[in-house]
């Protein structure tokens, strides 16, 4: 297939100064967890970036020295010349397949915690740290002159690692740049305080020093907040984020303008266009933007309305490498888009590698050898029945039919997509449903795979089709009953029709009046979810959690605050710290944590979300009888997904692709990945 010519623009070369990128593809930094750390995953997971045709590669924040360590987050380092072969390693990676690398170089000044290195903090004035409590001390001119020199040495070590682009940052919040700009922070009376010329020499010094270092060879890139959504305390688009890019226009070689990575749930794709699209007027240097893009003629719009030069991408490009490549190839409908879940910023923020709900392959490129594309055939002419269609089945149908495998997926209901058609229907979620549409677009293409609706199979039904192979992807259902983290034998008094489960909500069963009290003991998303679902329904709905503060692992995918402002913004109120013990009369009576006074809260309905039970019927009874097995001739009956444990739609997409990967390999107790370990000699 060849490309669409209106597509044609997004292929033209951008010159950054010294160097040219093949075309507009931008992969932005992104955190990912392996960083230093793992060295090799790190390299080869941005090689398959490049591989699917984003013309610049960039890593995460890179550390320039031991004084601005961020432990225990694992981010990239160029504190001496013993870090250079690490990010050479990527480098060549990304040159392998003809694009540009990036280093995105930071000193974290007062935002870093220096766990590792037990240096003091420093920043532009005394000041408690935003994350530890301990504060950093205010820098002096000699400071300032070695944090120049810092970053100027980081420079030149990122040149002789290989890097095309070396960033001057600041944004986030998260590096002495910023720091010194921002008025909350920044109360010198020195040349680098008071009037934005002062707060911005930093920034304007740095770069030059950048450019003065490396600049012959090596392309300059700012990354600026322009707006940190924060109004009149913060940098805004609308007064000094605007006038310090007036500033620094000519400056550096390439513009990067950015904020925060928001979910779906609370942004539209191209949420940032109203913050950045004043750049492109005040510089004649191509400036790349980000905003979630999937969709190629979004992108070509904002190319030839000149908000940007290059399409920035952080997800887009983790759940699909290969996006440039598929719109190259004429491919659009084949790309797998990002929901927006920022599952993949919770690896960052859990210390461990990213993994994307919608591509599993991430950051098991080296760790696995698995490549997003590419699958090895069918080692058998096997046949294999699939039970459920939800994201675990889906995505073993079609691994496994890219496989070449004979696949027969049968489902229940008449629609696809179990957990993920029931949540995306939940406020805010619908781009959820990507999880689904992907893998039939991908299903209906193969012949090889046959779907059932409507077929709700039997343990003596499947052994009568005997096919070899049966996977029972039959998802999980929701308690009642309470039991869950704080209560292992459930809530007394939590039966009969007062009683509604998260399924019974999805499932458009709500209570008739309220109050309804929605009891939150699971902490991720779907407490928060079900009470704006029900008090979108007019009702009172007040939500009580054990924990400190509504949907509190959501912290980890940058929800938390959100969602506490949206719950009391619709009027729903939250109790907190107050555990279940009684549910009676019509009174949901809780005891504080803490040994405080409890409560009792009238409710004419509650929704515990506490746990799941997996749908495992099928299993119990097929594994009762393995005699039966060979009689009917099946070789393995296997349970993935919510079926064998129910866990995040990340873990059910991965369980079925891990299937089909590891159908027909031979069993072993080794670890089933590589690791980076440390060079130890005897
Ligand atoms: P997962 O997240 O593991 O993919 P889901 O709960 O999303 O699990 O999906 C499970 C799917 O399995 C649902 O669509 C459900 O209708 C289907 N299912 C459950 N039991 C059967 C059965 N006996 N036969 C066919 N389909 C089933
Ligand atoms: Fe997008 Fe979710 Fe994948 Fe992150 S984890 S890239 S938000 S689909």
């Amino acid at each position: 297939m060849t490309r669409d010519a209106r597509y044609d623009i997004l292929f033209q070369p951008v010159k950054i100064g010294p160097v040219t990128a093949r075309n507009r593809f931008y992969q932005v930094p992104h955190c990912n967890g392996m960083g230093y750390q793992s060295p090799q995953a790190h390299a080869a997971m941005r090689g398959m970036k490049a591989e699917g045709g984003w013309a610049v590669v960039s890593t995460e924040e890179c550390e320039i020295h031991w004084t601005g360590d961020v432990a225990p987050y694992i981010e990239g380092r160029l504190w001496d010349d013993h870090d250079i072969p690490h990010n050479a390693m990527m480098c060549e990676a990304v040159h392998r397949h003809g694009s540009l690398a990036a280093v995105e170089l930071t000193h974290n000044g007062p935002s870093a915690s220096n766990l590792l290195s037990r240096e003091t903090l420093m920043g532009p004035r005394h000041e408690m740290s935003r994350y530890y409590p301990w504060q950093a001390r205010r820098m002096d001119a000699s400071d300032i002159r070695d944090y120049r020199r810092w970053h100027r040495d980081a420079c030149i070590r990122a040149k002789k690692a290989g890097f095309d682009i070396v960033y001057v940052y600041a944004g986030h919040d998260l590096s002495l740049p910023m720091h010194f700009l921002q008025k909350r922070r920044n109360d010198r009376s020195d040349e680098y305080g008071g009037s934005l010329e002062n707060r911005v020499r930093l920034f304007r010094e740095v770069i030059e020093d950048a450019k003065d270092a490396v600049g012959d060879t090596c392309g300059v890139a700012v990354r600026f907040a322009v707006d940190e959504l924060m109004g009149p305390d913060g940098i805004t688009a609308g007064s000094e984020g605007h006038d310090v890019v007036a500033m620094l226009a000519e400056l550096p070689d390439l513009a990067d303008w950015k904020n925060d990575s928001v979910t779906s749930r609370f942004a539209e794709e191209g949420y940032q266009e109203q913050h950045i699209g004043f750049v492109k007027k005040l510089t004649s240097k191509p400036v790349v933007g980000v905003g979630r893009y999937t969709s190629p003629d979004h992108m070509v719009k904002l190319i030839k309305s000149g908000v940007m030069d290059m399409i920035g991408a952080a997800r887009p490009s983790i759940a699909d490498p290969f996006l440039p490549k598929k719109i190259e190839e004429g491919r659009i409908e084949d790309i797998r888009e990002c929901i927006g879940c920022n599952i993949c910023v919770s690896g960052d923020n859990t210390v461990t590698p990213i993994r994307c709900t919608q591509n599993p392959t991430m950051a098991e490129e080296w760790r696995k050898g698995w490549h997003p594309e590419v699958i090895a055939a069918k080692d058998s002419e096997d046949r294999v029945l699939i039970v459920g269609a939800g994201p675990s089945g889906l995505e073993a149908a079609r691994a496994l039919g890219q496989r070449g495998y004979d696949v027969h997926l049968a489902e229940a209901g008449t629609e696809l997509g179990g957990r993920v058609s029931r949540e995306a229907g939940l406020p805010g979620l619908s781009a959820w449903g990507r999880v689904r549409d992907y893998r039939l677009f991908q299903i209906g293409k193969m012949a090889n795979v046959t779907i059932y609706r409507d077929s709700k199979l039997s343990a003596a039904e499947i052994r009568d089709f005997g096919f070899e192979h049966v996977v029972l992807a039959t998802g999980a259902t929701w308690r009642k009953d309470g039991v869950g983290r704080s209560h292992p034998f459930g809530i007394d008094g939590l039966a009969g029709p007062q009683v509604f489960s998260p399924d019974d909500i999805m499932s458009g069963r709500l209570p008739a009046k309220g109050p309804v009290v929605v009891y939150d003991d699971e902490h991720f998303y779907m407490g928060g979810l079900i009470a704006e679902r029900i008090r979108q329904q007019g009702l009172d709905t007040i939500l009580v959690t054990p924990d400190n503060v509504a949907s509190s692992w959501t912290g980890y995918t940058l929800e938390v605050d959100h969602i506490n402002k949206r719950l009391r913004q619709l009027g729903i109120r939250v109790v907190t710290a107050q555990e279940a013990v009684r549910y009676e009369k019509g009174v949901f009576n809780t005891a504080c944590v803490y040994g405080g006074e409890g409560k009792a809260i009238e409710a004419a309905a509650v929704v515990p979300v506490t746990s799941r039970l997996p749908n495992e019927d099928l299993w119990l009874e097929l594994s009762a009888d393995q005699a039966s097995w060979q009689q009917a001739g099946i070789k393995s009956v296997t349970r993935i997904g919510d079926c064998l444990a129910p866990g995040l739609i990340a873990q059910a997409v991965y369980s079925g692709h891990r299937y089909a990967r590891d159908l027909d390999k031979p069993l072993s107790d080794a670890a089933p990945f590589r690791r980076a370990q440390p060079l130890v000699t005897t």
